[in-house]
């Protein structure tokens, strides 16, 4: 919902999960090998096969899949035989709809299931979460992993990435959530991504403090001295850290034309000081944000590309969803999707 490229400087987030679902069907091999099936990204293809207690990195989806197993065993759970995995899902791939945590998470519980194993969903999302960052070597915040373990419909997580203390809001029924893929995936997201995280390392390094976590609205003249483009990556990461804070206490209180200002000014922020957004992406958040009744609309997810969201009154999800997506598709020639609500017409 709010709360975008904090988690991996110690900040705060507020996701909330789609109806979206991965699901992965397992079944007990005799052997120790992997056998691994995924209609998304192989459609037709041959099923992969690794040596479950000897994984290697390939570059390639059943990295995601290595990484689970293997930070398993880092974990201290050994899987006694291999399996046969299948994979399918609603979630777009590479789309900052966090289809790669949903693919952990959904092994992880299938696994549990399968192995008789003692985690509870959090250490499954931070298996998950090691599994991406260590194995498959995206240097990725905790909060996909989290939300896909935790998160539920028509709640938000609030989560505290630094103490990793969780706090369940939730989402007033006179809101709607809207959210339109651009129908853009990019590819070199990962590498700009991998970019923004150094910037904020470094940010944090020459302000003192290990993390940007550690720094307020009250640092910002402090921020500002920073060479750029330093100073706009972390006076993003500070200012979005305070709209989490406040966009909580709005959902609490029902304040819906506070939260949707704060959705438009992490827009705005993300665009303009972080600089992950892209002309389509704002074409779709701009024209969401002028439909009338529509409280805010920002790019959620990593950016590059992928999805945005809107929050509208209740009931008008469907015609802003169709009305946005259709205009967006003639002016851009892109073919969005409407993820949610989710009967809207696709
Ligand atoms: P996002 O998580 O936002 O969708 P990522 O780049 O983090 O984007 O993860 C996308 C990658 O995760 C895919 O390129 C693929 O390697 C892997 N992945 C996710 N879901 C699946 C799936 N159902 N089958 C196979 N691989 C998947
Ligand atoms: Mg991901």
């Amino acid at each position: 919902l709010i709360g975008e490229h904090t988690d991996y400087n110690g900040g705060l987030v507020l996701p909330t999960a789609t109806p979206q679902r991965t699901r992965v069907e397992l079944a007990r091999r005799r052997d120790s090998t992997a056998r691994l099936w995924s209609s998304e990204a192989d459609p037709a293809a041959a099923p992969r096969a690794y040596a479950v207690g000897d994984e290697q990195p390939v570059g390639n989806w059943t990295d995601y899949v290595q990484g689970v197993t293997a930070s398993l065993h880092a974990s201290g759970y050994d899987l006694p035989v291999g399996f046969d995995l299948r994979v399918t899902t609603e979630i777009p791939l590479g789309s900052g709809l966090a289809s790669s945590a949903a693919l952990e998470v959904a092994l992880l519980r299938g696994l549990r299931l399968l192995f008789d194993l003692p985690l509870d969903d959090l250490t499954i999302a931070t298996i998950a979460h090691h599994a991406e960052t260590d194995f498959v070597g995206a240097p990725v915040g905790v909060m996909d992993q989290v939300a896909s373990s935790m998160g539920e419909e028509q709640t938000a997580l609030y989560l505290d990435t630094r103490s990793m203390a969780i706090a369940r809001v939730p989402i007033p029924e006179a809101l709607e959530i809207v959210v339109i893929h651009s129908g853009i995936v990019h590819q070199h997201a990962g590498g700009e991504y991998t970019v923004r995280r150094r910037e904020c390392e470094r940010a944090a390094e020459l302000l003192g403090v290990a993390q940007l976590r550690d720094l307020d609205e009250a640092d910002l003249d402090r921020i500002a001295a920073l060479p750029e483009p330093l100073a706009r990556r972390a006076r993003h990461v500070v200012t979005e850290n305070a709209r989490v804070v406040t966009a909580v206490m709005a959902l609490r209180r029902g304040e819906l034309a506070r939260l949707g200002a704060l959705i438009n000014a992490s827009h705005a922020s993300l665009r303009g000081d972080f600089a992950v957004s892209t002309p389509e992406i704002d074409r779709l958040v701009e024209l969401a944000q002028a439909e009338p009744g529509v409280y805010g609309a920002r790019l959620t997810g990593g950016g590059f590309g992928g999805a945005i969201l809107a929050l509208v009154p209740v009931e008008q999800g469907h015609g802003v969803a169709m009305r946005v997506a259709t205009r967006y598709a003639a002016e851009t020639g892109k073919r969005p999707t409407v993820m949610m609500p989710r009967d809207a017409a696709r």
